[in-house]
């Protein structure tokens, strides 16, 4: 009748249909008064399909029937509406004294939330004037949150003065529970309701449980001056300093070139090169996104997990360097990029610094790439809104056919007779232009591009980068469903190949192509289909 899976002890049996009814539901009246909502009584009602129903003391979604108050819009299910409400809860680590139900649960903020719920079970202290929801009286004391490196406990209140919540940036009331930083850090707090959200906390309560040390381990061994030995490489790399940009020499960490400055070589025969800063990269992170700490590893080159990662901050496959949590068995993971963003974040292209403050429960769109699949980074003073995957590209790139520097430039800087030198296309393309977007350039215009003032040049970001870009060539992953090996070579061969994806069959233009047997793909979604194309 109520269709909750739950059938309690005691429930009727039709020996005819061989279904079971909650004792409630059978015998639940007409018509009933129920101390979770003593003002009016309560109907017995039949949900309306498709109407948003939720029993407002379990919460649990309503689908059939349900107990309701017309005037107030209230629903409990009939299980709920049959259960005897506790009238006094005692948790005495929340507060003091046993804590009283309270009908009027619409005009009042609860003490440990600081929020009104029209309809949530509501306890009070009188002579303390202390008030909380049901649930607000088990939330936790000590817990780790994403957003701040050490441990926030819960406080009942916050000194005086103007404070912002570490998680949404909002104002926070200092006459309610929050959370606070347990080692006193410039002034952390967070409003209870965003340090308990899921995607913030990861619903342990810390309290009592002692802390493991912040053990620093440097990622490599100093030889010499100049000289070092890092824990993802078995030979001694040199410091270096570019001189002539060389498109085929990549970082193993970033799967980015060397567009500039230093950085370090193997000594060996290896083509092991790592940026001086993706070298000096830690080997243990705490990232807002996550609140487990994060360990650098290196994806091997042959087959393990794949010889390839998906990024949870950007959403993009990648084969370099790796940062993953050890806690979760479903792992989390980010690319050395996504890894360098934290908060405040100062993106090139706006003025503000930014953060992860969005509400992860609205829906919000990239203002440069218009896409919505990585996560998101905003600025509290006006609306502008960044992925991660915009955010983490290079500003400052370099093109082998130009001398200087190519920088990021928003697309609204170019003009519809702009093309781009590598694929020769046009170099603003509309979203809905169906030969691009078919082949896979993406919504190429739409992201921006990269353009020389001097030479007048300009590029797509995809053309110069790879669609791909942090798939790095030398590695073998697995493709298709058949798992077949895919080994990523440089596309550097003067006549460029025909992309063998029957689909495609274009010249790969792209810096890397993905061979499987003796076909070429210009890319990882033409390799991938590569069996469907075989039949
Ligand atoms: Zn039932
Ligand atoms: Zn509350
Ligand atoms: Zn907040
Ligand atoms: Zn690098
Ligand atoms: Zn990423
Ligand atoms: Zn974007
Ligand atoms: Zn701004
Ligand atoms: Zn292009």
């Amino acid at each position: 009748m109520c269709e909750n899976r739950n059938v309690g002890t005691d429930y009727y049996f039709c020996v005819g249909c061989d279904e079971r009814y909650h004792k409630e539901c059978v015998e639940s009246p007409l018509q009933i008064k129920h101390p979770f909502h003593p003002r009016h009584s309560l109907q017995l009602f039949l949900t309306p399909r498709g109407c948003d129903y939720h029993c407002a003391h379990c919460l649990t979604y309503l689908t059939l029937k349900s107990y309701h108050c017309t005037s107030c819009n209230l629903n409990l299910d009939p299980i709920c509406a049959m259960k005897q409400l506790p009238i006094v809860k005692n948790h005495p680590k929340r507060h003091v004294h046993p804590l009283t139900f309270f009908p009027r649960q619409d005009s009042l903020a609860c003490n440990v939330c600081g929020v009104i719920k029209k309809f949530n079970p509501t306890y009070v202290c009188v002579p303390c004037d202390f008030v909380a929801h049901r649930n607000c009286i088990y939330f936790p004391f000590v817990i780790k949150i994403s957003r701040h490196r050490h441990r926030v406990a819960f406080t009942s209140s916050l000194p005086s003065g103007e404070w912002f919540c570490g998680v949404c940036r909002r104002e926070i009331d200092n006459h309610y529970g929050a959370y606070a930083c347990q080692k006193h850090c410039n002034n952390y707090f967070v409003h209870t309701r965003c340090a308990l959200r899921g995607d913030v906390w990861d619903g342990v309560e810390l309290e009592g449980v002692p802390e493991e040390p912040d053990v620093v381990v440097e990622p490599f061994e100093r030889i010499a001056e100049g000289i070092i030995l890092h824990f993802t490489h078995a030979h001694q790399m040199r410091l270096e300093v570019s001189l002539v940009y060389d498109r085929t020499k990549i970082c193993q960490a970033c799967v980015l070139p060397i567009y500039e400055g230093s950085f370090y070589a193997c000594m060996d025969q290896c083509d092991f090169i790592l940026h001086d800063a993706c070298a000096n990269a830690p080997r243990r992170i705490h990232h807002p996104l996550h609140p487990h700490p994060l360990t650098l590893k290196a994806v091997a080159v042959t087959f393990e997990d794949d010889g390839q990662f998906h990024c949870n901050a950007c959403a993009q496959r990648g084969c370099g360097f790796v940062y993953e949590c050890q806690v979760e068995e479903e792992c989390f993971q980010l690319d050395v990029m996504c890894a360098s963003i934290s908060e405040p974040f100062h993106y090139h292209g706006h003025k503000h610094p930014l953060f992860l403050a969005l509400d992860p429960d609205e829906k919000h769109q990239c203002h440069i790439c218009k896409g919505g699949y990585s996560k998101l980074l905003n600025c509290i003073e006006c609306d502008f809104v960044v992925c991660f995957m915009c955010a983490a590209l290079p500003y400052k790139v370099r093109y082998k056919h130009d001398k200087h520097f190519l920088t990021f430039c928003n697309w609204q800087e170019a003009s519809d007779s702009d093309w781009c030198e590598i694929c020769e296309g046009k170099l603003i393309v509309g979203e809905n232009d169906f030969k691009f977007y078919v082949v896979g350039y993406g919504i190429e215009g739409t992201t921006g591009f990269y353009g020389c003032n001097e030479c007048c040049t300009t590029l797509h970001i995809h053309c110069l980068l790879g669609k791909q870009r942090y798939m790095k060539p030398g590695q073998t992953i697995y493709v298709t469903m058949k798992s077949r090996s895919c080994r990523i070579l440089h596309n550097n061969s003067n006549s460029r190949p025909i992309c063998s994806g029957r689909k495609c069959q274009r010249r790969c233009l792209f810096n890397t192509v993905f061979k499987v047997d003796a076909h070429i793909f210009c890319c990882w979604e033409c390799a991938q289909l590569f069996d469907e194309d075989d039949e």
